[in-house]
């Protein structure tokens, strides 16, 4: 059985339809897509140990199957330059989503390194009941929220539809530098749209992936945040 299919199997005997950041990062890294590194932990002294082994600056984000909205429960703190702010983060995570979600089985956090700035996209795939599976494109924060630019293809995408769904944004002169920013690294994100596209076509108990986002950089591409939900 493939990696991915053992995660997907994980999760159903769990009975659970929606995959933790931290499943969907294992996932994606399973199909050659590069994400951050990261590692559980339940308590204050394994966040600062995890710390210690992923380096600084770093980022903690609440880990529960139940909270799929990090940044909304404040379980998202980024940017962490020592102990004291990973001990200082982790409780303040703990305190606002046991808060906010008092239902909530909470896991502790995922202690991830930081990803460098980079140009932030959608990858996400959705299943269409006459079509079947779709991959979407975009540029991510308010291009997709406020403007809705994004793009769609069905899968499974050619190398020629990955790079007309690039192109296919209204934003899309973002992607080849604007006003002194580098050029993102286009076929580094075709590579993303692909490897998606492939495993969703083949994988009909995925319903949807939302890499929300990926950093393009102008040298490869990186999904920083990750969630897949599987279908009836
Ligand atoms: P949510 O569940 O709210 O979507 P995300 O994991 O997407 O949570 O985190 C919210 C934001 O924090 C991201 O859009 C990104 O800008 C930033 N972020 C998250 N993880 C990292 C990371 N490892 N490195 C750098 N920035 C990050
Ligand atoms: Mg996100």
């Amino acid at each position: 059985m493939s990696a991915a299919s053992e995660i997907i199997e994980r999760a159903r005997r769990g009975g659970r339809d929606v995959l933790t950041e931290m499943e969907s990062k294992q996932l994606l890294a399973s199909l050659g897509i590069r994400t951050t590194q990261m590692m559980p932990a339940a308590t204050r002294d394994e966040a600062v140990a995890a710390a210690g082994d992923v380096g600084y600056p770093c980022v903690l984000k609440v880990h529960s199957p139940d909270i799929t909205h990090k940044s909304d429960a404040g379980g998202v703190k980024v940017g962490l330059a020592d102990a004291r702010q990973v001990a200082e983060a982790f409780d303040a995570i703990m305190a606002s989503c046991r808060e906010k979600y008092p239902e909530a089985e909470i896991e502790g956090v995922t202690v991830q390194d930081m990803a460098p700035p980079g140009l932030e996209v959608i990858v996400g795939t959705a299943t269409d009941p006459q079509f079947g599976p779709v991959v979407m494109f975009g540029l991510g924060g308010v291009w997709v929220e406020v403007l809705k630019d994004v793009s769609f293809k069905l899968a499974p995408l050619t190398a020629a539809d990955a790079r007309a769904a690039l192109g296919e944004i209204r934003a899309a002169r973002l992607l080849d530098g604007f006003r002194g920013s580098e050029p993102v690294d286009k076929a580094a994100l075709e590579d993303v749209l692909l490897r998606v596209s492939e495993f969703v076509a083949a994988t009909p108990e995925v319903r949807e992936m939302d890499l929300n986002p990926v950093f393009a950089y102008p040298d490869g591409a990186l999904a920083v945040d990750a969630r897949v939900i599987l279908g009836g």
